[in-house]
């Protein structure tokens, strides 16, 4: 269930156009405090620039969630109102003290991997919802991005253009409410 795009990218190094895949949405399920960084690795998000080798990581929020645990995590690595949309159609849909309403956001990657490992050892509390079926709330979440693993149609191919004035933090400019 994890959200994978193709965006486009211009390199702010050498300023020609590239496409790569990056998570939205990181499925966390089945995983624990030793191996979830299998999963969410360091390399997750890091893009190379064909032309010129320019690597980094794309400054684009990502959520970790773990619906079988119960608890998300964001990654923000610039303020992006796009969450706060998100959270408040969470909490419309799954109540305000959902761990999908109110899911940590993170700016910092080491504190974003901290934060999940707290989780998984239950130092921080997780809280499956149980109100709900898990298959509504995939389905749901999974109308909030386009998921690839759901097959080659159209509607699932997301191209986003970003700019280097996005990549380099000096805007706010929230993608996310480019993907809903
Ligand atoms: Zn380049």
């Amino acid at each position: 269930m994890s959200k994978i795009v193709n965006i486009q990218i211009e390199c702010p190094q050498c300023e020609k156009q590239y496409v790569a895949k990056i998570f939205r949405t990181l499925w966390g399920d089945g995983c624990n405090a030793d191996n979830f960084e299998t999963r969410l690795k360091d390399s997750t998000n890091v893009v190379t620039c064909p032309h010129c080798g320019h690597s980094f990581r794309l400054p684009l929020s990502l959520m970790y969630v773990d619906v079988q645990k119960g608890f998300a995590v964001w990654w923000e690595p610039q303020p992006d109102a796009g969450i706060d949309a998100d959270s408040q159609s969470y909490a419309a849909m799954f109540g305000a003290d959902s761990y999908y309403a109110k899911a940590p956001r993170v700016k910092d990657w080491d504190e974003f991997k901290q934060t999940i490992r707290r989780y998984y050892t239950g130092e921080l509390k997780a809280k499956p919802i149980t109100k709900y079926d898990l298959g509504t709330l995939k389905q749901v979440v999974s109308k909030a991005a386009p998921s690839q693993e759901k097959g080659g149609c159209q509607g699932a191919f997301v191209l986003l253009m970003v700019t280097a004035a996005s990549l380099i933090g000096l805007t706010c400019f929230g993608l996310s409410y480019l993907l809903t």
